[in-house]
Parts: C-alpha cells; sequence; structure tokens
C-alpha cells in the first residue's frame, strides 16, 4: 500500500521499526534538507506536508489493475449514450433526471444568453455579478417552489455551505441525518453550532435527540430529501412533527428531489403535500435543471438575512448567464411537461420491480436512483469493469463512501431512456449478477 518514494538518486529513506507508517528522525531530517525547508522547522516539522500525497498509491494500484473507475473522460454531450475512448456507453450513471441536457430549447437558452450577456460575470451577485437574468430565475423559482422567496448561488454544494453556516451560529444546534450529503456535512462543520447526528431516517433517535439535547439557541433539523445513494426518501412528516413538538426548523436538501417527486416536481415537500411546513428547501441546478448552481427557497425575511451574510454568495463569483438561461429554459419544461415526470416513475417503477424480482439487494430505494449492492471493492471494481466492457455506464460505490463489505453499483435513470435501452440493462444485470454469484 505504502509505494515507493522516488527522489534524489543519494537519498534513501528508511523507516521507524516500530512505526512502518512513519519515517525515521533521520530520514525526515535528510528529505526536509532535500526540500529546502528551513532549519528552524526541521524540529517542529513531524514529515514534509506532501509525504501523504506521495504514500497514497491506492488509486495507481487500482489503475494499474485496469480497474479504475474515476474521471473518466466523456466525448459526447450527456445524453442516454455516451461515448469513451471512442466506445458508445448506455450511460446510468448521470443524475440527467429529465433529460434535459441536450433539449434543443434548453440549449438554445444557454447559447443566446452568452451572446447577448457574454460568458460570465466577473464578480460576485453582492457586488457586480447580478443580471436581470439571475433575478428573473429567483422570482421563477420562489413562484415554483410555492415559497415567498428564493436566492441562486454558483453550485448547490455552495448553497448548503453558505445557507447553514450563515444561519446556525454558536447557541446553536442542528440536528443532522447520519447519511446526509457531504455538502450539507461541511455545512454542518463551517457553521459555529454544535451538530448531532440522528441515525439515518430514525425518527425515534432524532425524536430522543431533541428530546434530551439542552434548549440554549435555535434548532435546525437538516436532511437529504431524496438520500443520494440510497435512494430512499426522508420521513419528512414524522420531520415536521417532532419539529414542531420540539421548536426547530426544517430544511430539506432536494436535490435529487426537485423536478423529480411531487406532483408538480416540487419535491419532496410537494410529495408529502407540506410544502407549507418546510422552512427552508435547497435544490441544484446540476441534475433535473441539466444546468450548474443551486438555490434556497423560504421565507423572505430569511433570504434576505442570507443574501447579507452568506459568505459562499458574497465572496464568489454569480452563475454565468448561460446557466441561469438553462435554468429558465429548464423550468419552463418541468413545469409544461409533466409527461416527462411521469416517464420517468414508469420506468422507475419498473426498474425496482425488474432489479428485485432478479434477487438483487437495492435496499430502501424508492426513486430513480436505484443502488445495486454487491459486496467487497475490488469484486465492484470488477462487476463495473465488466458492465463497461459490454457497453454501460454505472458508477461504483465503495468504501469509504459506504461501510466496507457493502460495495455497490449506483445506477439511475433517465426520463428519455427507451424501453430497449432498459431491457438491456436488466438483461446485462442478469448476466453478470449470476458470473459474479451476486444473484442465483
Ligand atoms: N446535495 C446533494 C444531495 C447532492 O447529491 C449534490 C450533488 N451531488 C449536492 C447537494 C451538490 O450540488 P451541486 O452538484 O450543484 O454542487
Amino acid at each position: 500500500m505504502h509505494g515507493h518514494v522516488t527522489g534524489p538518486a543519494d537519498f534513501r529513506e528508511s523507516r521507524n521499526p516500530r512505526q512502518p507508517n512513519k519515517l525515521d528522525a533521520r530520514t525526515i531530517k535528510r528529505r526536509n534538507a532535500l526540500l529546502a525547508i528551513p532549519k528552524a522547522d526541521t524540529q517542529s516539522v513531524a514529515t514534509d506536508l506532501f509525504e501523504k500525497c506521495r504514500e497514497f498509491q491506492t488509486a495507481r494500484e487500482v489503475m494499474a489493475m485496469g480497474i479504475y473507475p474515476y474521471f473518466r473522460v466523456i466525448q459526447s454531450a450527456p445524453g442516454t449514450v455516451v461515448t469513451v475512448d471512442g466506445q458508445e456507453l448506455l450511460m446510468i450513471g448521470s443524475n440527467n433526471y429529465l433529460g434535459l441536457t441536450n433539449h434543443p430549447k434548453v440549449v438554445e437558452a444557454a447559447a443566446d444568453a452568452a451572446r447577448k450577456f457574454g460568458s460570465g460575470c466577473t464578480g460576485s451577485r453582492f457586488l457586480n455579478g447580478t443580471l436581470e437574468l439571475h433575478v428573473q430565475l429567483e422570482e421563477r423559482l420562489a413562484q415554483f417552489m410555492k415559497r415567498p422567496a428564493a436566492l441562486v448561488f454558483s453550485t448547490g454544494f455552495q448553497t448548503n455551505l453558505g445557507t447553514i453556516s450563515c444561519l446556525v451560529g454558536r447557541t446553536d444546534t442542528i440536528f443532522a441525518d447520519r447519511a446526509n450529503h457531504a455538502s450539507l456535512v461541511d455545512g454542518c462543520r463551517l457553521s459555529f453550532g454544535k451538530t448531532v447526528k440522528f441515525a439515518h431516517n430514525d425518527m425515534a433517535d432524532l425524536g430522543r435527540l431533541l428530546q434530551s439535547t439542552p434548549n440554549g439557541g435555535g434548532r435546525l433539523i437538516v436532511v437529504d430529501g431524496v438520500f443520494s445513494m440510497e435512494g430512499d426518501i426522508t420521513d419528512l412528516p414524522s420531520i415536521v412533527r417532532l419539529a414542531r413538538q420540539h421548536g426547530a426548523r426544517v430544511m430539506v436538501d432536494d436535490a435529487h428531489a426537485v423536478g423529480v417527486l411531487g406532483s408538480g416536481g416540487r419535491g419532496t415537500a410537494e410529495h408529502f403535500n407540506l410544502i407549507d411546513q418546510t422552512d427552508l428547501v435547497m435544490g441544484t441546478f446540476s441534475k433535473s435543471f441539466a444546468s450548474l448552481g443551486g438555490f434556497i427557497a423560504g421565507d423572505e425575511d430569511v433570504i434576505h438575512f442570507i443574501k447579507h451574510f452568506s459568505r459562499e454568495l458574497i465572496f464568489s463569483a454569480s452563475m454565468p448567464p448561460a446557466s441561469v438561461a438553462a435554468c429558465l429554459a429548464a423550468l419552463d419544461i418541468i413545469e409544461s411537461e409533466p409527461e416527462r415526470r411521469q416517464r420517468l416513475w414508469e420506468i422507475t417503477r419498473r426498474m425496482h420491480r425488474e432489479f428485485r424480482g432478479l434477487g438483487f439487494n437495492i435496499g430502501p430505494t424508492q426513486t430513480p436512483i436505484i443502488p445495486v449492492m454487491i459486496g467487497e471493492d475490488l469484486q465492484t471494481f470488477r462487476f463495473w469493469r465488466a458492465l463497461t466492457e459490454r457497453g454501460i455506464f454505472a458508477n461504483p460505490i465503495v468504501s469509504p463512501a459506504v461501510p466496507k463489505g457493502s460495495s455497490l453499483i449506483r445506477t439511475s435513470y433517465t426520463a428519455t431512456h427507451t424501453d430497449e435501452q432498459l431491457d438491456f440493462v436488466i438483461a446485462t444485470f442478469a448476466e453478470l449478477g449470476k458470473q459474479f454469484g451476486v444473484i442465483s
């Protein structure tokens, strides 16, 4: 695992026999001398900062085995079929839920906006980066989400960082689902408040923690609406009830739910008929909206506050015109073509039924995110490679993203997948599942 460190020819490292992961003191001194680290620092610097980078060999080992699945270069538009290394692959590894990434109206709107407003805003929303397009998108989103106000950020990740960290202060407490997305986790870390984690979608645990955590400042319950790996839906009715009982506010990250869940595509709150009782809803533009950026929707005074205190908004350049215009066009389609959402759900129900029927373990998913459990990491990488060789683009999820031994292939579906494409997915998984001993 620990790779050979390359360096000047006369430099030989030796390791501390009692701590084989660490270089011995003499080696560190000599290395620091070679790296021209000042003498004063050599006493206090235990190892070179970059030591870990040289020691990190896992990815290179997987590359050498020909089963490295990350940073794949796609040579075509992100549709249901993509080209990788000159080979056409059927895409079941994207978040293009409504298939709008190459919809002519969306692409045209982006191109028109670039021609009219240029390629970028060169500044933040706060100062010189607010175009009429941003304001229009915020008004349209507020209307669509049935909330008084909305605010757009340059990515969904930033939206979560910027919202949580500016709202939650020293005396406040966050109650977070353990399976929350990394951007929520980091938002909680960035805030000065205390974070209490509850077991995934376990309302008894959340209730206990709300009860036992001392009251002080404000309280915020933060959850994914649809969990991005598991594909299950948060128990929003219980969360809203507990929030009311214990004086907490509720924030839902609906990155995988807006455009997908609810009769009008408004996400988890609409799905449960709880729009009025969900304080803050976050969405991203990198999935159903076929663009890039994110938004937070809620009460006007809360959004006004975030606008004036969120560092991720104030100190980062705004969404480029093409991305904003693409969102506006995507929103038109989300509102006017419910048949896309209906098709996505028809596909989702079919794939749940077929995978489960074949004997695959797809966990508690209720949505177009369908994780197929494989087991060990290496086995999962091999399964992934076999899928690629047969013409399918899917994503392996291994530890530490999931517990060891629970590695999986994450699949997700798009409204524009054809029945024939789905037949092919099922037939291929059936064949490989047997070959790899995942199903009998
Ligand atoms: N929240 C969730 C649940 C997500 O899955 C993602 C993206 N993977 C994000 C937030 C971040 O969104 P973005 O890609 O727009 O930065």
